[in-house]
């Protein structure tokens, strides 16, 4: 495929009512879920776009590009409800056509406005009623085991708000990976969460059964982090270092993954050069077009996405470091990079 048309697409999104979508939450991106040539795609669902879709076929306005693309349909998990009464669809949600995810805290200790990452809203949808504050191990457990029998479902994300313990939240996950895997054995899970303060939880994570993992950074240029994420951009990068080559050891080489937002105002060339030291990591830097959600702070002070040129030039050229390496998404048994929804690295070759 285009890596031209699929860097546009990610950026100008699509003209197109998608049932499967993540309005709000943890993360970067605020996106409808499509398969692009067979390929997990999380687009903007933009009324604006020049592409639209018609018989599974992407358009550029009166244009046939020639690529497929097609809907992903609403799972049948969304229809059932906890024995205690809670949606399924509010414990966790599908992503792209295959992934289960869910943020098991949706709760932050970083969410006052002067800490919080400007580019998240993780309580906004829990504010909005679309989601739970926590979620038990024995609901993953009961969601995790419908989606699997009923739509298909080949890999698990759980990821996590930060909380106030030492841990920032690890543990937590620790005990949902055992419930999901006492009741589906052998599902892949990625967990996702900040570095720990003791390296040792990530022993007991991989112990638990979780294949991969992602630490994620989101920027790597220090004045970039502070301005972007007051809160989270306070623990020195070290701390991250010291969590991935952790990490590497107990999981292994390219099952560590970490996001990075095209569009933060990194100098594109320092975070081409960071991508190629992460990956002599072992750590899978996912390239990812930041774009502004409503509810965020970026959106609120008018902040817009980066031009597809740029997310085009970052995910070619990182695509091409992770090629040399022989580190692939797809090698990932678990997680976003196996997902690639959410940015180009696939569709250029990584
Ligand atoms: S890349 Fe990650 S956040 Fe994006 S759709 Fe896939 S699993 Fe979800």
């Amino acid at each position: 495929m285009s890596i031209d048309v699929r860097a546009d697409l990610a950026v100008r999104g699509v003209r197109v009512p998608t049932p499967v979508r993540r309005p709000a939450g943890a993360g970067p991106s605020d996106d409808g879920h499509l398969v692009v040539e067979g390929g997990n795609a999380a687009l903007p669902i933009n009324p604006q776009s020049p592409y639209s879709v018609r018989d599974d076929k992407l358009w550029l306005g009166e244009t046939d590009t020639g690529l497929s693309l097609s809907v992903v349909r609403r799972p049948r998990f969304y229809d059932l409800t906890t024995a205690d009464g809670v949606p399924y669809e509010q414990i966790a949600r599908l992503h792209g056509r295959d992934v289960l995810a869910t943020t098991v805290v949706q709760t932050c200790i970083r969410y006052a406005e002067e800490q919080r990452c400007r580019f998240c809203t993780i309580e906004e949808s829990l504010r909005a009623g679309a989601t739970i504050a926590a979620k038990t191990p024995a609901q993953l457990a009961e969601v995790a085991a419908a989606a699997v029998e009923l739509d298909g479902v080949r890999q698990m994300v759980m990821t996590t708000g930060t909380t106030a313990g030492p841990d920032r939240g690890a543990r937590n996950l620790v005990r949902s990976v055992r419930a999901v895997l006492e009741r589906v054995p052998g599902l892949p899970i990625q967990v996702q969460i900040e570095p720990p303060g003791d390296l040792a939880v990530l022993d007991e994570l991989h112990a638990a059964g979780a294949v991969s993992i992602g630490i994620h950074a989101e920027a790597l240029d220090d004045e970039v982090r502070r301005r972007w994420m007051p809160g989270k951009g306070a623990v020195p990068m070290t701390e991250y270092e010291a969590a991935w080559d952790h990490a590497v050891a107990v999981f292994g080489r390219n099952q560590v993954s970490t996001y990075l937002l095209i569009g933060l105002g990194e100098d594109p060339d320092d975070l081409v050069e960071g991508c190629r030291g992460l990956i002599a990591r072992g750590v899978y830097p996912f390239v990812v077009p930041f774009r502004p959600m409503a509810g965020t702070l970026a959106r609120r002070d008018g902040v817009t996405a980066p031009p597809p040129s740029l997310v085009r030039d970052v995910s070619t050229r990182v695509a091409a470091l992770l090629r040399e390496a022989g580190m692939l998404g797809a090698d990932q048994s678990a997680g976003c990079a196996a997902c690639g929804a959410c940015g180009v690295l696939q569709a250029a070759g990584g």
